[in-house]
């Protein structure tokens, strides 16, 4: 959370809501495991109203601060989509025919690109083979 007032918030927090665990304060933020592994690895524990500025504040650093550092992935196991293909450039954008090949079409995932998560990469499956099977 590199641009958020965390201090700020947590103070507003405490303020607004002393009666509430700091657990649930911080399940706001991030999910509940995460935040009850926050709260204990600082010491934290108990109402927000009997917790320390100093404490809030120390807190809030971290937060702001924090990095992760991915170890790994795991592998084409849970892959969902791969980078690489046919470049576009080989290919009539409108019949996803190649240049170079008449008669050879070539969509999906065989083709360079490469869409987010979200359900993209089916639309642009299916969306890719319907143009080149209007032309087919
Ligand atoms: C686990 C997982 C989850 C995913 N979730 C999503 C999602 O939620 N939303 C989203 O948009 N996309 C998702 N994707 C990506 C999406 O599935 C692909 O982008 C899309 O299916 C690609 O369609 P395609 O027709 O180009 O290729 P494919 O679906 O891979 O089809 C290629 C077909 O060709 C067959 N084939 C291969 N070689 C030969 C051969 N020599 N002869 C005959 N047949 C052959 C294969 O068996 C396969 O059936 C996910 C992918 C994975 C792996």
């Amino acid at each position: 959370m590199p641009d958020v007032a965390t201090f700020d918030w947590l103070k507003a927090q405490k303020q607004a809501e002393g009666r509430r665990q700091i657990t649930t304060v911080l399940s706001r933020i991030v999910p509940q495991r995460l935040a009850e592994r926050i709260a204990a690895r600082h010491g934290l524990s108990g109402n927000m109203a009997d917790l320390p500025d100093k404490a809030l504040a120390r807190l809030a650093e971290q937060l702001n601060q924090w990095t992760v550092t991915p170890v790994g992935s795991e592998g084409y196991r849970t892959a969902e989509v791969m980078l690489g293909g046919v470049d576009t450039a080989e290919l009539d954008q409108a019949a996803m025919e190649a240049r170079r090949v008449p008669g050879l079409f070539i969509i999906g995932e065989a083709v360079d690109i490469t869409g987010w998560l979200g359900g993209y990469n089916f639309q642009w499956a299916w969306s890719s083979g319907w143009a080149a099977g209007q032309v087919a």
